[in-house]
């Protein structure tokens, strides 16, 4: 569904890494938990400066409350894991599926014809790749600490996909050829 052509391999790495490679340390899957909820808290806080440019007040609102929220997680990881310094996240840095640009479009202007609904179905596409990589990284964990930390944020993951699908539910799609250009060949809804 999601073809990278920048070659940063973006999209494919949370679950495998979550579930995969039997060398992967849970101090590792922490750094790459903390490297994901941080960019999602930046993320969010972009897609709620977009909104309002769409003037959709409510729909920035959520992206706000959930940019905080996923900041709090970044924070509790740090503490849990004692860190003075951010570790740097090996094998790549965590990116957020985001919309697929054509070569030449600049980033900035991505998010500027990103519509309500669209910036909805990337925020569920990546909260339930969190899911999925709290629910694997419970499996693995070393303590029953860990496992219960870990559930308790799958759990959190959860709702948030619960809490966009109610905003998807009631925020209608952009009209077709809203912008043709960004319209990956596969998609459809
Ligand atoms: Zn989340």
């Amino acid at each position: 569904m999601t073809t990278s052509s920048d070659g940063e391999g973006r999209g494919d790495s949370a679950p495998a890494q979550a579930s995969g490679g039997a060398g992967t340390s849970v101090s590792e899957l922490m750094v790459h938990a903390y490297a994901m909820e941080a960019e999602a808290a930046e993320r969010y806080a972009e897609f709620a400066d977009v909104m309002l440019t769409h003037n959709n007040v409510e729909v920035a609102e959520l992206f706000r409350k959930m940019a905080r929220i996923e900041n709090l997680h970044a924070q509790q990881i740090r503490e849990s894991q004692g860190w003075t310094s951010v570790p740097a996240p090996s094998g790549g840095a965590y990116h957020w599926e985001g919309l697929e640009a054509p070569e030449t479009a600049d980033h900035g202007d991505l998010h500027y014809l990103m519509t309500p609904h669209h910036a909805l179905q990337i925020a569920r596409r990546n909260e339930e790749r969190a899911r999925l990589f709290y629910a694997a990284l419970a499996e693995r964990a070393e303590s029953v600490e860990m496992r219960e930390a870990a559930l308790e944020m799958r759990d959190e993951e959860a709702e948030h996909v619960r809490l966009i699908d109610e905003w998807l539910a009631r925020t209608p799609a952009p009209e077709k050829g809203w912008s043709t250009d960004l319209d990956p060949p596969n998609y459809h809804d």
